[in-house]
């Protein structure tokens, strides 16, 4: 079984629509794909609709990735088969996600301020329906011809953490994030909490305080974790009785990742499954 528990669509910064991100994992060998937008839970629907219209077995997580920061380190937190009709959740999650507009738009501002003539208007039509991010805006970067790839945005001079065009959005507390995920019966997984080319990532002592506040699990297999992280997360994850999993994080052509690149180990989805009571995975057939 091939189990992917981390990807993007066209609902946040991925560029397939739910429905080509369903075909493009069954065309993978995919088994089991968690959809797990940025602080939405937009393409639900359309992949579920995308799912049961195949005839080949597959199985969908709904899910989303939560912003959220600490101490002033941003993070993600994955949250998988919560109820998305909770309605502290929900809340929550239409605040982080709304703000992300105002947001994209003052990071317009300042890189206008600093003579690239990117314009919100266009930002807006990359992120058409989805929420929008930092990589719609680096798309449109491209497009200029100020950088030659997405990546190259997130650096100092540009949108990084911190960078010269960067804008703090609204995020959730991390704490806050798991309470919520779990009182809408989902699971809360931490993604690549070792990504230091992010940025400054949250220290071990704070993994083990979300960990007591009932963090589910560490994201460890991710291509922004090199062996030796991987190996210090795999020993803190078994240190602090977290599960671990394995994900492509993949957003389509606008990053590297190809789908399924690193996956979860069927029994660890297995227990995901078990303590989740928001929602159950959609299976096709
Ligand atoms: P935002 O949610 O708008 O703050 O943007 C965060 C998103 O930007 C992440 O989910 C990634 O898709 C992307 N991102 C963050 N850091 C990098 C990086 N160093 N290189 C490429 N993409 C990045
Ligand atoms: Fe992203
Ligand atoms: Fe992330
Ligand atoms: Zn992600």
């Amino acid at each position: 079984m091939r189990i992917d528990l981390h990807t993007h669509s066209t609902a946040s910064d991925g560029t397939d629509t739910p429905t080509e991100l369903v075909r493009n994992a069954v065309a993978t060998g995919l088994d089991v794909v968690a959809l797990t937008d940025h602080d939405t839970v937009g393409g639900h629907d359309e992949a579920t609709a995308a799912v049961r219209a195949l005839d080949t077995p597959f199985t969908l997580v709904t899910g989303a990735e939560l912003s959220c920061r600490i101490g002033g380190v941003s993070m993600h937190m994955l949250a998988y088969l919560f109820d998305r009709a909770e309605p502290e959740l929900a809340r929550e999650r239409e605040l982080v996600r709304d703000d992300r507009v105002p947001r994209a738009q003052g990071m317009v501002a300042k890189l206008r301020e600093l003579g690239v003539p990117v314009t919100w208007e266009r930002v807006a039509e990359i992120a058409g329906d989805g929420a929008v991010g930092r990589p719609h805006v680096a798309t449109a970067m491209v497009e200029l011809g100020v950088v030659p790839t997405v990546s190259d945005a997130f650096t100092d001079e540009w949108l990084a953490n911190g960078g010269r065009a960067y804008v703090e959005k609204h995020e959730f507390d991390p704490f806050d994030a798991i309470r919520l995920v779990k009182g809408a019966g989902g699971v809360a997984v931490f993604a690549h909490p070792g990504a230091a080319k992010r940025g400054q990532t949250v220290p071990e002592s704070v993994i083990a305080e979300l960990a007591a506040a009932g963090l589910d699990g560490l994201e460890v297999d991710h291509m922004d974790h090199d062996e030796p992280t991987r190996a210090r997360l795999r020993s803190l994850a078994d240190e602090l009785d977290l599960l671990i999993t394995g994900s492509s994080d993949y957003h389509g052509s606008r990053k590297s990742c190809r789908l399924g690149e690193y996956t979860t180990d069927p029994e660890v989805y297995r227990e995901i499954f078990r303590r989740a009571t928001g929602a159950v995975p959609i299976s096709a057939i």
